[in-house]
């Protein structure tokens, strides 16, 4: 998507050899036209995708899911970080260890909106060794929905999560692959 990667290059900044920070546009200030155009690039690659569910984990993922929504006329349900246990078994639960922070957290989704019924998008902000999708493709299995496939924004394509995650058979489309990135020589695309 050639208007996000003029984007990036232009306000996107590498921090050390792994870290792409798009904080005025994408996940702390946001754009929300941009997001407008996201969303309807998401609708064009998953048209025939008979999408009724969107999934993401909190937070970032959040807005770019709502607005891809408004593309799909469906609901947004969110994977929450959480720290309560599941004593009851009205949650789905999985494990992901966070790129940024470094730590795991226990992630939940409520087994009353998300179910056997559901075709599901999943949605966030960046692929990177793919622990986010791998816990969100996991909550979608437990639930017995079926995966349409999965939408990123950026995927450091260096990194192994995308090659890993297409190699189980998962439709994952990214707006803009990142092929290499330093802080000198800025970001580098794949294609
Ligand atoms: P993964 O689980 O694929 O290793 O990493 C994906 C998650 O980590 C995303 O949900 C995203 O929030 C965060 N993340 C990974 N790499 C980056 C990055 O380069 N920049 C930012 N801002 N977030 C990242």
């Amino acid at each position: 998507m050639e208007l996000l990667k003029q984007r990036i290059r232009q306000d996107g900044t590498v921090k050390g050899n792994d870290v792409l920070k798009v904080d005025s546009f994408l996940n702390h200030q946001i754009d929300v036209a941009l997001l407008e155009e996201i969303g309807r690039e998401f609708q064009r690659r998953f048209a025939d995708c008979g999408v009724n569910k969107i999934l993401t984990i909190e937070a970032s993922g959040i807005g770019i899911a709502c607005i891809t929504a408004q593309s799909f006329h469906c609901p947004v349900v969110f994977a929450k970080k959480s720290q309560t246990k599941n004593i009851a078994g009205e949650v789905y639960t999985t494990r992901v260890e966070s790129f940024t922070h470094g730590k795991v957290y226990d992630v939940i989704v409520s087994k009353k909106f998300l179910g056997p019924g559901d075709n599901v998008l999943i949605i966030d902000d960046f692929l990177a060794n793919g622990a986010a999708l791998d816990g969100l493709i996991d909550l979608v299995e437990q639930s017995g929905a079926k995966l349409a496939g999965a939408g990123v924004v950026i995927e450091k394509a260096f990194q192994p999560g995308g090659d890993r995650i297409r190699a189980r058979g998962v439709k994952v489309e990214a707006l803009a692959r990142v092929k290499s990135m330093s802080e000198e020589t800025g970001v580098e695309f794949a294609d």
